[in-house]
């Protein structure tokens, strides 16, 4: 039996604010970012299935990934609840598609919290290796499920 680690990756373009940064940050500003997600399983030895050979059919979980993270994310502003609480219903509009979420929108908050989706909606025999989250050029966060059991 082997282990083998799969990668998919996505991008998607996301604005947020980091409220109490000190710092151009605390400003409204967008990243393209690219989430690389790794998982690890056996690969499954049917050959009646469809996914013979495979840890996981890619198109699978490009799947849950665009369905749980990239869809809701792409194109939005996430904000720390208590600055979303700032937008009014007049100014609401201005804002679109915002996601209020109760900690601090960071790469690496945004990890741990895709880190539980993701190990919620994957099959069974699937497990989350890691998550790799590149906010700008020079900059990336990573999420080891070593580091985290
Ligand atoms: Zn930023």
């Amino acid at each position: 039996m082997s282990i083998i680690r799969i990668t998919k990756e996505f991008k998607f373009e996301m604005a947020h604010a980091l409220k109490g940064y000190i710092g151009p940050c605390k400003n409204i500003h967008g990243h393209s970012y690219e989430l690389f997600v790794t998982v690890k399983g056996e690969p499954v030895n049917n050959p009646g299935s469809s996914d013979n050979g495979m840890v996981i059919d890619f198109k699978l979980l490009k799947g849950i990934v665009r369905e749980n993270i990239i869809d809701l994310y792409d194109h939005a502003l996430v904000l720390h609840k208590d600055s979303a609480a700032l937008i009014n219903d007049e100014s609401r509009e201005l804002y679109g598609k915002l996601i209020t979420v109760d900690y601090q929108p960071t790469s690496e908050n945004l990890l741990i919290y895709f880190a539980e989706v993701l190990k919620q909606k994957l099959p069974e025999n699937v497990i989350l290796h890691s998550l790799f989250l590149r906010e700008t050029v020079t900059s990336f966060a990573e999420w080891y499920a070593e580091d985290n059991n």
